[in-house]
């Protein structure tokens, strides 16, 4: 096992690796930027190394000062959370060059994945279901028309570099497409600085559903059931729930098994999501992330498995803790992304926290890096923490959920706390009927 792992990330997540590493009697680095010297992370570790200056390319994404910061303190391991450096192959290959263990998928994997073109072309091999859409990228306007009149309108343009919704145009017709190219490569070589694109049948009212999974390096590969993320707003998602209320057990079991035999087949190592659009009945593949998600302890709550100490003991060359059979999915478990933004315009609310109660009880846990008197920098995404609720049934989780989010207190920032007890209170939520659009339909009518 690692003596000692540097954490190459902030916020809550940074908290979260902490508590895993802790538990494991692993010894801790935190690395923090100048805007984040008060930081609860830097705070609870054994050590800490300021990396650099408040934007994020000069500290949190600066390879040579985190190579730098696991020499000075002898960290063995690097965990880099999400976001930042996380899904970045070269910072993997570069930590194997200093016999630093990444802890994370071979890098191999987080590059096939990284490219969407790729990943896509990867999963259909591994018999994953896709959706229907070009063979590749795409290069000339007659091909993308052959393409869209054989896959048929609309259709879906996507950056190959793609990421948090960018670069994604729809064409309802032929007349559109070509606009919809135009603008779809625009704006993915402005934000990844490639326009390669691909085309995709759009689908009309379908659940975001993804799958988790942990693999050990060698073969050996379990699924933990899926997490239903479909409130989203601009593609970023807002609250996520398991078991999704649109699947019954053999459409679980049935794309589980399909993700955890494509992950044995590729020796998939460590933790990884599989997401895909779910409508009449069908799964279609979307992408893959390479690392632990946002929205894990959804699934912590309902197996009773600790991915993140699961992360660093495969990482270390250990068989997975628990196979297929020890999977039991209990219960239901609802997050809510509780973000520094105006409940309305959402806007970003940067400020101090004046007052913090956190919510208690049974079922309940709060996974956040603030506290009374915390300043947040204006510099990183606005994530304040998530409240992830659990009920043995998923009526009493929601009633929970709503008492939970009556109890907690925020003062000093605006949050998005009452948008969440709107949510919980509504009536397409309380039936567990919402597509990928549901949130924004909701919102542009005025909540
Ligand atoms: P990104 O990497 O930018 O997040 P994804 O491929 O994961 O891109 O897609 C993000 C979101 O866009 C999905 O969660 C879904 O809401 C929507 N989306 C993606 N592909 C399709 C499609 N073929 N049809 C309809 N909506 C889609």
């Amino acid at each position: 096992m690692f003596d000692k792992i540097l954490i190459a990330n902030r916020g809550e997540i940074a908290l979260r690796i902490l508590r895993a590493a802790k538990e494991l009697g692993i010894a801790t680095v935190a690395v923090h930027s100048t805007a984040d010297a008060d930081a609860m992370h830097v705070r609870l570790a054994d050590e800490s190394v300021c990396i650099g200056p408040p934007p994020a390319r000069d500290s949190y994404l600066n390879v040579p000062s985190l190579i730098a910061a696991c020499e000075i303190t002898g960290a063995d391991a690097v965990h880099p959370g999400y976001g930042f450096l996380s899904e970045n192959p070269h910072f993997a290959d570069v930590l194997g060059e200093h016999n630093i263990t990444f802890i994370g998928p071979k890098a191999e994997h987080i590059r096939t994945m990284g490219d969407k073109i790729e990943a896509k072309r990867t999963a259909a091999r591994l018999g994953i279901p896709c959706v229907p859409g070009s063979e590749g990228g795409i290069t000339d306007d007659t091909e993308a028309l052959r393409v869209a009149a054989d896959i048929g309108y609309p259709v879906l343009v996507k950056a190959a570099a793609g990421g948090g919704g960018r670069g994604m145009k729809v064409a309802r017709s032929k007349d559109e497409l070509s606009e919809a190219l135009t603008v779809a490569r625009r704006e993915a070589k402005a934000a990844f600085g490639d326009d390669s694109v691909y085309l995709e049948k759009y689908l009309e009212k379908p659940r975001h559903i993804e799958i988790q999974v942990m693999g050990d390096g060698r073969g050996q590969a379990v699924h933990l059931g899926e997490r239903d993320c479909s409130l989203q707003r601009r593609h970023q998602k807002v609250w996520e729930e398991g078991p999704s209320p649109a699947l019954n057990a053999d459409a679980r079991d049935g794309i589980g098994e399909t993700v955890a035999n494509a992950m044995r087949q590729i020796k998939y190592l460590g933790a990884g999501t599989v997401e895909f659009l779910y409508e009449d009945g069908q799964f279609y593949f979307i992408e893959m992330n390479t690392r632990i998600q946002v929205e894990h302890p959804v699934t912590e709550m309902i197996t009773g498995i600790d991915l993140v100490n699961e992360q660093i003991r495969v990482a270390a060359g250990a068989p997975l803790s628990f196979t297929q059979a020890d999977v039991k999915l209990e219960g239901h478990a609802i997050e809510c992304r509780i973000n520094a933004e105006h409940p309305v315009t959402f806007r970003p609310s940067p400020g101090s926290i004046s007052y913090f109660h956190p919510p208690g009880g049974l079922g309940v846990r709060i996974d956040s890096a603030i506290y009374q008197g915390y300043r947040i920098p204006p510099n990183y995404d606005s994530l304040l923490g998530k409240l992830i609720v659990h009920g043995r049934t998923r009526t009493e989780c929601l009633m929970r959920l709503r008492r939970a989010l009556d109890e907690v207190v925020v003062d000093g920032v605006e949050t998005t706390l009452p948008l969440f007890r709107t949510l919980v209170r509504n009536q397409d939520i309380q039936n567990g009927d919402y597509d990928i659009h549901w949130l924004e339909h909701f919102l542009a009518d005025g909540g």
